[in-house]
């Protein structure tokens, strides 16, 4: 199963370690852990993303998630005017959004699976 065109695929993919997690019962559960939320302060910016992240490192989809990320920035909302140094954001294939900013400007590496 590729993922397909949608955010919710990607969530939805039967092999996402964020649906094995048991968030497919609770798309709330996983939103509060994979999006920003309003206002959201930085230090608990930068706890969801480790958390996250580290969801991100177990999943066996986690380099068609970053690939299917870093391709549809505009369907995520990686919008440059949105994306300040060491925005936390989304996240996707265990990447922030900034990290991905940085990858698709070249300025920055992917870590290699
Ligand atoms: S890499 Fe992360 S965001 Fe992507 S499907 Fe896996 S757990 Fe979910």
């Amino acid at each position: 199963m590729t993922i397909g065109k949608s955010i919710t695929t990607v969530f939805r993919h039967p092999e996402a370690a964020c649906r094995t997690e048991g968030f497919a019962e609770s798309i709330h559960a996983m939103h509060l852990i994979f999006f920003p939320q309003l206002n959201e302060r930085p230090d608990v910016a930068r706890r969801r993303g480790i958390r996250a992240k580290s969801i991100c490192a177990q999943c066996n989809i986690r380099k068609e998630c970053g690939d299917w990320a870093l391709a549809n920035a505009a369907l995520i909302g990686d919008t440059t005017a949105s994306i300040g140094h060491k925005t936390i954001g989304a996240i996707y294939g265990g990447m922030t959004q900034y990290e991905r900013h940085e990858i698709r400007m070249g300025r920055a590496e992917r870590d290699s699976f």
